[in-house]
């Protein structure tokens, strides 16, 4: 070896120390359940921080033990996101979305051992309590909600248990220690445990500053709407505090008015969420000031691309696309155009914004036959299963022996994406394996068809689903969501798509529904429309 560099762990707590060292005087908004807000400093957070971590070891949790979390995203939240790593705990973060059964599920299975619960939520938790085995201690967190504590147990205090306890020292000697974890929000069978390591997360944080990725800076105010228990917020609250970004965390404020009023009144620079919230906020800002808004990421399920130019043309700023997964931490790509592409015209500029971009510096993507897993060309038409590779793309499944099926047998992770790579290296998903129409032995794109059929004015929502037909074996069946007072039609949506997909495209039939039914973290649930319409009987099938 001709010499050696400083071989320093890739660790959180390098992380907090910037926020605490080098920027205490910015901070995080949080609105309450009452709809106030409220700014704590990285300083008083750091010192929080530091007594939870304290407080984590009064309460006598394992060296490795399992610190849940059942909150919105909120300053609480971020304390607790860096006392369990930082003092080797692992924090998982539970979905507050997730059905009965399956939250029982993952707490168990994950071994928890405390769970912080943000009063606002206990009413949706209090039933299930009885159902945890290893928690030993419940700990309360007063979001300004007047939510009474379930009877028959323990709460403690969440101030009180910060107050009465000395700040910690953080050291973390094992990079490739476990640091959090987070369970898939998949709709069938039960959620897979995610483990993310301190060294994961580290290089995810890294990869979430890159100018070229998402580009948080210390510049920003980012409200991350896309919440805390679902990835990581898409590594944003790490990137904040690694950055020294403010943040603006909207609790239990999810509703569109209310999100568009802390764009505004806080001046928020970056704003991520899934495009079911995007649709929802873009009519809230119409003649508002938006003008600090630089970036929109959004992901978790396809951005149409009638919504990222609805947001070009309102507020000037195209929805900036970025695909990942639980799995992948979650980010592995983000469609950001190249320079070259900026010469193109803005009509394939905007279809370019409607891919999913290029894998992120750090992570492999390719494209294989799913059945023989042959590698397929990037030529921007074959289209295979999306598999990647990376240091923040888990190996494994927590204690799960449904794993293997999820990896190939050089270690890359299976998607369960169909994908088109373009010869520059730009992905387009296509759809999940499970939602592809197989028609005839060809795949019709559910997602595809969904984004033309939502380009129509008076489409609020569309989903399409694959039904059994007698001649084609499956055809497409278009769930389509009128825009409020519409009044729309069959063969209006038929004729609209005349002409923007292939003939043998077109759904067999269109069904008009209130509402797309959606999954824990906001996703089409397909399973759902599927339960729903699998029976429907095609007027094509007669
Ligand atoms: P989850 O682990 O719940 O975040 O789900 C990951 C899955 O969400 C991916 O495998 C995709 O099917 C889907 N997904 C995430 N981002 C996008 C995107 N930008 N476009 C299309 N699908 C996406």
């Amino acid at each position: 070896m001709l010499g050696t560099m400083q071989d320093r762990p890739l660790a959180l707590p390098h992380i907090f120390e910037r926020a605490e060292r080098f920027f205490p005087h910015k901070g995080i908004i949080t609105a309450d359940a009452t709809g106030a807000r409220s700014r704590r400093s990285y300083g008083e957070w750091a010192e929080r921080t530091r007594r939870l971590a304290t407080a984590l070891d009064g309460l006598g949790i394992s060296a490795d033990g399992r610190v849940g979390t059942f909150c919105w995203n909120t300053a609480a939240h971020l304390e607790l996101y860096f006392a369990a790593p930082c003092s080797g705990r692992v924090l998982h973060t539970l979905n507050i979305r997730l059905y009965p059964e399956q939250l029982t599920y993952i707490v168990n299975h994950a071994e928890d051992e405390v769970i912080f619960i943000e009063r606002s939520l206990l009413g949706l938790i209090g039933p299930l309590l009885e159902s945890f085995e290893s928690v030993r201690h419940l700990v309360v967190i007063d979001d300004g909600a007047p939510t009474p504590l379930p009877e028959g147990y323990d709460f403690i205090d969440y101030e009180e248990l910060i107050a009465g306890s000395e700040p910690a020292t953080f050291t973390i000697e094992d990079e490739n220690q476990a640091a959090s974890m987070c369970y898939t929000s998949g709709t069938t069978g039960n959620p897979k445990g995610v483990i993310y390591t301190h060294r994961s997360t580290y290089l995810h944080t890294m990869a979430a500053m890159l100018a070229d990725s998402v580009g948080t800076c210390e510049r920003d105010v980012i409200l991350p709407v896309v919440p805390m228990f679902h990835a990581n917020a898409w590594g944003l609250a790490h990137a904040a505090v690694a950055a020294g970004a403010d943040l603006v965390m909207p609790g239990p404020q999810m509703t569109p008015p209310a999100l568009a009023d802390m764009i505004v009144e806080e001046r928020v620079t970056l704003a991520a969420g899934v495009p079911t919230i995007w649709m929802g906020v873009l009519p809230e800002l119409e003649g508002r000031d938006t003008s600090a808004l630089r970036v929109i990421p959004c992901g978790g399920s396809a951005v149409p691309k009638a919504l990222s130019e609805a947001y070009r043309e309102q507020i000037g700023l195209p929805i900036l696309q970025a695909w990942g997964m639980t799995e992948t931490s979650p980010v592995a790509s983000v469609a950001r155009l190249t320079s070259a592409m900026e010469d193109l015209s803005e009509e394939q500029q905007a279809d370019l914004r409607a891919a999913q971009g290029m894998a992120v510096f750090g992570v492999e993507l390719r494209i294989a036959d799913q059945l023989t897993g042959e590698s397929l060309p990037w030529d921007g038409e074959t289209r295979g299963e999306l598999q990647a590779a990376g240091p923040w793309v888990t190996g494994d499944y927590y204690n799960d022996d449904r794993a293997p099926d999820s990896f190939t047998e050089d270690g890359w992770l299976r998607t369960g994406d169909v994908a088109v790579i373009t010869p520059e290296g730009f992905v387009r998903i296509v759809d999940r394996t499970k939602d592809v129409v197989k028609s005839g032995g060809e795949w019709i794109s559910s997602v595809e068809l969904e984004n033309e059929i939502m380009a129509h004015p008076q489409v609020a929502e569309a989903a399409v689903i694959g039904v059994p037909h007698p001649k084609w074996s499956e055809r497409p069946l278009a769930c389509v969501v009128p825009v409020e007072g519409a009044e729309l039609t069959k063969d209006d949506v038929l004729e609209f798509l005349d002409g923007r997909v292939a003939k043998w495209w077109l759904p067999d039939d269109v069904v008009f529904i209130d509402e797309v039914p959606k999954t824990s973290v906001g996703k089409f649930s397909k399973k759902d429309l599927r339960d729903r319409f699998g029976g429907h009987v095609l007027p094509t099938a007669e």
